[in-house]
């Protein structure tokens, strides 16, 4: 397609590579269509333990599972949640949620009940699959979700009803169409709680083949390589690159459960990752800590870094340590995600790169929404097949997300240069992002509001080295004696005592006043640059 032209000015960004075909397939058949060509290489190997599934189990693992979920009452408009950390069974229990019909829910394992309970209720989750350490937080989270009729645990007899192969193989049901939502990770967007965004198998498929199958632009994940899977798999990162494309092409995954130095760099060595997703504080850790040269990690070939900026110095130091390639994505999981991607031969530093086959892009002015050229900064809107659904549930949410003409707005501040090249210069969204990980200052605010004594809240990032940023909360005290409750170890706690320790707060501050719009919108750029 030709770019789209006002006056001289081109406002359609295309991508450098044009097209991919996104096949009709649900995510299940789309996987497995190749599997049977790696034969009993393994598929998915659990780091710690070594015990692996092969890719000529795939199929009936995955078709058994789905059968006993069908069998127990699950299918079509039905939830399954996940609450695992990365074990192989992990992509077993994902894929037979789809093939029966249904979806899934992804929620971090390190989440507290009232978390997982707001996500299990928002989601209507039926069936949840967990592990017997998380028992605690599950019963209580679907004790208060209240909608969730049963919970099984990998490695009891609770559990193994959905991970005992019958040798049935994996079919997606006969009623499946490709635009059926099938995945639900948790996203706050551009403002507000955490969503359940809705993805089909199509925006899924789609992904994929936007990062492997272009002969040019693509992530360079091959049959040979052995893909680190220690990303959580509940983040949309993982969800794709790890759960899906690698194991499109072929390769052997290692899942990992939770980073630790020692046992990361042994899995590395051990089973000779050739090709490492990862987010820029663990780049930081390969660029700068001591221990890592003892490890050979000569075998390591890339590095992929999502999820939040990568600073140029960290880059290049570790290419030249280790020896590798590293490449850059950008993306947000309305967008299943990956929108951008560098090229190894165009590599410019600070640049996300170009945009991934059958992406559009326009930059936005953030108030007057005009429509940008090149060279110009503003808010960045991205088009293609990868372009979730909606929010669950929340079509307002939807549609200030999705302009009409379907180009989605990221919250972030871009720039596109005239060759192509993509820059995230700042961040227009609410949004906090703690080692990769979305901290919605939404959810935050809510429970400093819930503090006595606290009159008003906003919760905005500060920059923090090893993680990127952290939440910081400047309060105001309620007047006179009232006020004196709010002290800095109660709002400390009232987030401490809901919250995944990654959301805790690093600093409070008290003021006078939120500065706030005539409209009563918290100003948030204005609190961060008091920080
Ligand atoms: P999530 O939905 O958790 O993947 O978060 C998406 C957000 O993470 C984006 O909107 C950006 O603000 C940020 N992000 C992701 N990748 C990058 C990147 N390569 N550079 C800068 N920010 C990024």
């Amino acid at each position: 397609a030709a770019p789209v032209m006002t006056g001289a000015r081109t406002i359609v960004f295309e991508p450098r590579y044009g097209e991919i075909d996104v096949p009709d397939l649900s995510v299940t058949d789309y996987l497995l269509e190749n599997a049977h060509k790696f034969g009993d290489k393994p598929a998915l190997i659990d780091g710690l333990s070594g015990r692996s599934i092969k890719y000529s189990e795939l199929s009936t693992r995955i078709g058994s599972a789905a059968q006993t979920l069908v069998d127990r009452g699950f299918g079509p408009d039905k939830t399954l949640g996940i609450h695992l950390p990365n074990i192989p069974e992990y992509i077993v229990a994902f894929n037979a949620a789809g093939v029966a019909g249904g979806r899934v829910t992804t929620s971090s394992p390190l989440a507290t009940a009232s978390e997982l309970a707001h996500q299990l209720r928002d989601s209507s989750t039926s069936t949840v699959v967990t592990l017997p350490a998380f028992r605690e937080t599950v019963e209580a989270a679907a004790e208060e979700a209240g909608c969730v009729k049963e919970v099984a645990y990998v490695g009891e007899e609770s559990g193994a009803f959905l991970f005992e192969d019958r040798g049935i193989e994996a079919k997606t049901i006969d009623s499946f169409k490709p635009d059926d939502c099938f995945a639900l990770p948790y996203s706050s967007g551009t403002t507000g709680l955490p969503k359940g965004t809705m993805l089909s198998h199509r925006n899924l498929v789609a992904n994929v083949q936007q990062i492997v199958q272009h002969p040019e632009h693509n992530l360079d994940m091959t049959e040979s390589d052995v893909v680190l899977g220690l990303l959580p798999a509940y983040h949309i990162y993982a969800m794709t690159v790890v759960c899906q494309a690698a194991l499109r092409q072929g390769a052997s995954v290692v899942m990992l459960p939770k980073f630790e130095p020692q046992p990361f760099l042994e899995v590395l060595q051990k089973y000779g990752v050739t090709w490492a997703p990862l987010v820029p504080p663990l780049i930081l850790f390969l660029a700068k800590h001591p221990v890592v040269d003892s490890a050979d990690l000569s075998k390591l070939r890339v590095i992929f870094s999502g999820a939040a900026p990568l600073d140029a110095g960290t880059q290049s130091a570790v290419e030249k340590r280790l020896d590798v390639s590293v490449r850059q994505g950008y993306g947000m999981t309305e967008l299943s995600p990956v929108s951008h991607f560098t090229h190894p031969k165009h590599n410019v530093s600070g640049s996300v790169g170009f945009l991934a086959p059958s992406c559009y892009s326009k930059i936005i002015d953030p108030d007057t929404k005009e429509e940008l050229g090149y060279g110009e900064e503003g808010e960045l809107c991205v088009k293609g097949p990868n372009v979730m659904l909606g929010y669950l549930n929340n079509d307002k949410a939807t549609q200030e997300t999705i302009l009409p003409d379907g180009f989605l707005r990221t919250g972030d501040i871009a720039r596109v240069e005239e060759n192509g090249h993509t820059f995230i210069v700042d961040r227009l969204k609410e949004l906090i992002k703690v080692k990769g990980m979305q901290v919605a200052p939404a959810e935050l605010e809510g429970l400093i509001l819930e503090c006595p004594g606290v009159a008003d809240a906003a919760v905005v990032p500060v920059l923090h080295e090893r993680d990127g940023e952290r939440p910081k909360a400047f309060v105001v005290r309620a007047e006179g004696e009232a006020g004196e409750a709010a002290t800095e170890e109660a709002v400390r706690n009232a987030v401490a005592s809901k919250t995944s320790a990654y959301k805790h707060l690093h600093e409070v501050v008290f003021i006078d006043h939120i500065p706030k719009s005539a409209a009563g919108k918290i100003l948030r750029r204005m609190l961060r640059n008091l920080s």
